[in-house]
């Protein structure tokens, strides 16, 4: 179990490992067609797909960026309740959660049947996801095979009814900032703490492949719905990191890391 802190900003940071999947390859796409997809496997072959969630600690209390999966995907995972009570944190501690996106290993760990797993907490969810994924034309607009968000849209306000809050994208909390990351879902958002070199991108999954897709940058992921727009995100916030000197950290990153540009494309070095 991972627990890794840093101070970013006006908070402690800690990365909660919620599980790690060993996923096969049949899970990447390739914008620039099958030869480069074919590539692109050989070259990863399978990958660990570590799946995170975030504690955030500051002065107004405890913020959970996402939750993890809960009991949904077996015994292997909903290791970040464990790793939370490890901490001193229990459930009824938390305040507030900031949701990234409405996807089966992020939200899930919310609620134990219909019951909030949190007590007490606020669940912010950007505004564009939450009316994306309570959407009937949407649901309808989407490949069958890609419309969990829509259940656990309405499984999330079954167990949290009003407590269930749309925030817009800039300013959430103190010292943290609602960032549209649009591609891997449309409301797909990121959350930004402090300013600078001393500050951190939760870039949720905007980006999973460290080792890989910072330099093979049409390289996607079949769960990217709008693979064309996860792309350009990528790009805009390798690009925006490497200029600013920000940290960045993802929900299925190994830790924290900085980006440099190499050649025409990044580099993104984990510490
Ligand atoms: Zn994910």
């Amino acid at each position: 179990m991972s627990t890794m802190s840093r101070r970013f900003g006006a908070y402690d940071v800690t990365m909660l490992r919620d599980g790690v999947v060993q996923a096969s390859t049949d899970h990447l796409v390739h914008r620039r067609g099958e030869d480069a997809l074919a590539q692109a496997r050989a070259r990863i072959g399978s990958f660990p797909l570590v799946v995170n969630c975030f504690l955030l600690t500051g002065d107004n209390g405890v913020t959970l960026v996402d939750a993890g999966c809960g009991t949904a995907w077996g015994a292997d995972f909903g290791k970040a309740r464990l790793a939370l009570a490890d901490l001193g944190i229990a459930p009824q501690d938390v305040d507030r959660v900031l949701v990234t996106h409405l996807h089966g290993d992020h939200v899930p760990g919310l609620w134990e049947d219909e019951t909030p797993y949190f007590p007490r907490a606020k669940i912010l969810v950007p505004e564009v996801e939450l009316s994306f994924f309570t959407d009937e034309a949407a649901r309808q607009s989407v490949p069958e095979a890609r419309r969990s968000g829509f259940g656990l849209a309405a499984q999330l306000i079954k167990a949290y009814g009003a407590r269930v809050q749309s925030i817009p994208h800039g300013p959430v909390l103190d010292g943290i900032e609602a960032v549209a990351l649009p591609g891997h879902t449309p409301g797909h958002t990121g959350y930004r703490i402090g300013a600078g070199k001393d500050g951190l991108l939760i870039f949720a999954d905007a980006l999973h492949l460290a080792a890989y897709q910072p330099q093979d940058l049409d390289l996607c992921l079949v769960y990217d719905l709008d693979a064309d727009a996860a792309a350009r995100t990528r790009l805009a916030l390798l690009a925006a990191a490497a200029e600013d000197g920000f940290a960045v950290t993802g929900c299925h990153i190994d830790g924290y890391g900085r980006v440099e540009r190499e050649g025409h494309a990044f580099r993104l070095d984990l510490f």
